[in-house]
């Protein structure tokens, strides 16, 4: 006989039964409107198999979905391994979609349960008639937090938590759906990617490679990525892979809040969209005579989900001397694909040219790979200079999306990101553009087809074009450049008021841009490179979202 390996499933809870063994005493801190909660990867565990036995009994079947509108908190954490622990999927939601998108969601993944954040109760209740799916509401609080509410069947966390014994997991398959997460980043409706308990355990092994995320047990994490953003970049899993300690910020992820609780947990290692980090350097640089920056234990994070500005990677490191690794990922790709960390001949370089290479998107990692193509699908050159559409594959990327009809890859089997790019002959990726014309500000997506649509409802605006234009807090902001209608007078105030009252108002555009025509291809179709071309520096004032 041949010898043969155990065929162990990899699945969520092996990740956490692993941490409470081996690391139990491991602290996950979170930081909830009443102070600081402090608990452990023991008590995490009895917790989420408690919720286990829990939904079950409340008749949650193997692959039902369970969703969660919640910041980064200890309870947050216990949905993801407790829903998924008894089989059935959590569909984490972001709270700060329109309502229409939250509800579209609600209803499209059919969830049976929702868990919210006492401050997200308000949000919920004009939905719940629409979505008669939706049997329990369950409030991630105490009983003496729970806000009044008028919410079909509403339950109480703790009260749930409170009854229960704890149980055993749900045996599932390896294969099995775990976490669903939507994209709004394309135009129309959300799309939503199921990620597998297999595809998540093989994208935290990556995850805690020296040359992934290096995450290990000498980590203290400040989670500052929102878990219901791609599951927080993996780390849920990969801190419980190898024990490292959690820190979650909960809703004060402003400069000073990050600043202190990274000093008083010596957090050593963290991740977030740039806009989050430009706050956490001004209210350095603003305050640097009076903080003790020596009790700082910071050495590298993670930034992702924008480009990261070559600026941020400088200040990060003379201002505190921290390695900013630089990540390239999407929903689609659980989210990581390339990273940023050093090659050996990097170590010679003067300080400015590591700044250039540590602005490039990083590296493929095993199990993602990449490739550029024309416009005829055919792969062009990694030579640094051919630039094409970027396709990539693997075990942690979308093969289809939820209930998607089609597959979301081409014929042999490539994801088509809508990012443009370069890759060098030293494997850096450098991402040029962006085929599709959505609007990234502050780590969040606009649609910019949804701002024309609602433009072009004003009696005054005949055609409309937004576009993202670089702003120097949150990446991008969106503009408005519009045609007016023969004979009319548009005013801009009263246009961008009109645009509030249809779309969320940090969507609506800073400015308005009157124009006799807009530039578009031979199709007929809108030219927007030519109008980011021509708009770059429009927004170069620092400025609030309108
Ligand atoms: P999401 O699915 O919301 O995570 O968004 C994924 C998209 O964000 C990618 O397709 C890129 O357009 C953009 N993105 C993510 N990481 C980076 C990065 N490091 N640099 C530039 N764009 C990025």
């Amino acid at each position: 006989m041949l010898g043969l390996m155990q065929d162990t499933p990899l699945t969520l809870s092996s990740l956490l039964d692993h941490a409470a063994r081996f690391h139990g005493e491991v602290e996950i801190v979170s930081k909830d409107p009443g102070g600081l909660t402090r608990s452990n990867y023991a008590q995490v565990a009895k917790r989420a198999r408690k919720l286990a036995a829990a939904l079950r009994r409340r008749g949650l079947k193997e692959g039902d979905r369970v969703a969660s509108l919640a910041l980064n908190t200890i309870r947050h954490l216990e949905l993801y391994y407790g829903v998924t622990g008894a089989g059935g999927i959590l569909n984490t939601v972001n709270p700060r979609l329109f309502p229409e998108q939250i509800l579209f969601i609600l209803r499209h993944a059919e969830n049976r349960m929702v868990f919210f954040d006492p401050a997200f109760g308000k949000l919920l209740e004009p939905l719940a008639a629409q979505a008669p799916n939706v049997e329990t509401y369950v409030c991630l609080s105490s009983v003496q937090e729970m806000p009044d509410l008028l919410l079909p069947n509403l339950v109480c966390y703790e009260d749930l938590m409170d009854v229960e014994a704890e149980g055993a997991w749900t045996p599932v398959s390896e294969n099995a759906g775990a976490i669903l997460c939507y994209t709004s980043g394309t135009t129309g409706d959300p799309k939503g990617v199921l990620y597998s308990h297999r595809s998540l355990v093989l994208h935290a092994f990556i995850a805690t490679s020296a040359d992934g995320m290096a995450v290990s047990r000498r980590d203290s994490i400040l989670l500052v990525t929102p878990l219901f953003h791609v599951n927080a970049w993996g780390i849920p899993f990969s801190a419980a892979m190898c024990g490292a300690k959690l820190v979650l910020p909960g809703a004060a992820v402003d400069g000073e809040s990050l600043f202190n609780l990274m000093r008083a947990e010596r957090c050593t290692f963290s991740l977030g969209v740039p806009t989050v980090w430009l706050g956490f350097l001004d209210y350095v640089a603003t305050h640097r005579e009076e903080l003790d920056l020596s009790g700082l234990a910071l050495e590298r994070i993670l930034v992702g989900g924008s480009a990261a500005p070559r600026s941020l990677i400088e200040r990060f490191d003379y201002m505190l001397g921290v390695y900013v690794i630089h990540a390239w990922g999407m929903t689609e790709t659980s989210p990581l694909a390339t990273v940023g960390t050093p090659l050996p001949e990097h170590a010679f370089l003067d300080r400015q040219a590591r700044y250039d290479i540590q602005a490039l998107q990083g590296r493929a990692i095993y199990g993602v790979d990449l490739r550029i193509v024309d416009a005829d699908g055919a792969p062009t050159p990694h030579d640094g200079v051919a630039v094409g559409d970027l396709q990539v594959r693997g075990p942690w990327v979308v093969q289809r999306y939820f209930k998607g009809e089609a597959p979301a890859t081409t014929e042999d089997g490539w994801f088509p990101t809508g990012d443009v790019a370069k890759i060098h002959p030293n494997g850096y990726l450098q991402l040029t553009d962006r085929s599709k014309d959505v609007i990234k500000s502050g780590g969040e997506w606009i649609s910019s087809v949804d701002l024309e649509n609602a433009a072009i409802a004003h009696p005054d605006v005949r055609e409309a074009a937004v576009i993202g234009v670089p702003h120097p807090k949150w990446q991008e902001r969106p503009l408005l450049i519009i045609v007016p209608t023969p004979e009319s007078m548009p005013n801009k105030a009263e246009i961008l008021q009109f645009l509030a009252s249809r779309v969320a108002r940090w969507q609506v555009p800073d400015d308005v841009v009157i124009v006799d025509a807009l530039p578009h291809t031979a199709t007929g179709k809108l030219l927007k490179s030519k109008l980011r071309e021509t708009y770059r520096s429009y927004l170069d004032e620092a400025t609030e979202p309108a």
